[in-house]
């Protein structure tokens, strides 16, 4: 059984796509990794030289903190497993972006200025804080790379999650229009033959089998393919959706991988 992807949308920040031929626990482990183990950069230490805004140090941080900043994961890697420096910290696990802003001025993510070109605040407009007349923020932000698991500073992936793919089957139906009345999906189609779901449509369905439920003939049947999903991911702006699914992909090879070196030494 060779697994099938087919792209239904793909777009620079989501994608919504069916994964076919495959099993519940490997659909899972794909959704796990783009939301925990796909590593990204984020802001983890900050030094303020001035701030004179309304908002407290800690505050500032946490808000800096949760910036997503686009991710170079062939440069840098996650600083607990960075042989260079052993974790301490160095150019092969962290960024330092600077931002130095007085008011009056809305400081923005795009206002942080990156020692690297390449990772820099995946929006530019996030708003941090506004300052007033004579209000200084002058700090050096310290980016390195974690994992979603660990917080959620790190977590690439959001509203990741799938379905299995819907079945519907209709048989001995008299068109009496019930079914397509109760669905909150409105996908149902009376025809003369009956009720259908149009193939466009089969994606929508959410399984819930109110039509089931409102048919008295027991006509309409509500099943779902267990080795299919229909799968929607959006990317925080760490990376593309494209390159977020890669990675999923590749963490899941690579656990798959270690198993089986573990197993072939036994
Ligand atoms: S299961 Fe729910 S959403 Fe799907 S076709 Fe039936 S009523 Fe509509
Ligand atoms: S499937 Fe049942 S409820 Fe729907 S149109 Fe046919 S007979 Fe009516
Ligand atoms: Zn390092």
């Amino acid at each position: 059984m060779t697994m099938e992807v087919d792209i239904l949308e793909l777009s620079d920040r989501s994608a919504k796509f069916v994964l076919s031929k495959v099993g519940m626990a490997f659909a899972n482990g794909i959704r796990r990794a783009m939301i925990a183990d796909v590593p990204t950069l984020a802001i983890e230490y900050v030094n303020l030289y001035d701030n004179t805004s309304v908002l407290y140090d800690e505050q500032l941080a946490l808000r800096l903190s949760l910036i997503p900043l686009v991710t170079d994961i062939e440069t840098y890697v996650p600083q607990a497993e960075c042989t260079v420096c052993g974790g301490e910290g160095c150019p092969a696990c962290e960024v330092s972006l600077t931002l130095s802003s007085e008011g009056p001025a809305i400081v923005h993510s795009g206002d942080l200025i990156s020692s690297d070109p390449l990772v820099q605040a995946a929006d530019a407009n996030i708003s941090i804080v506004e300052l007033k007349k004579g209000q200084k923020l002058v700090l050096e932000a310290i980016a390195h790379m974690g994992y979603g698991r660990d917080s959620v500073k790190w977590q690439a992936g959001i509203a990741c999650g799938y379905k299995n793919m819907p079945i519907i089957s209709v048989e001995n139906c008299d068109a009496c229009g019930h079914c397509a009345a109760e669905c909150p999906k409105s996908i149902i189609r009376i025809e003369e033959s009956g009720a259908m779901v149009p193939e466009e449509d089969l994606l929508k369905c959410s399984l819930c089998r109110l039509c089931e439920k409102a048919c008295d003939i027991n006509a309409i049947k509500v099943n779902y393919d267990e080795n299919a999903f229909v799968f929607t991911m959006e990317s925080d702006g760490s990376y593309t959706a494209r390159d977020l699914i890669l990675q999923a992909s590749d963490v899941v090879k690579g656990k798959a991988e270690g198993l089986i070196s573990i197993l072939d030494q036994l």
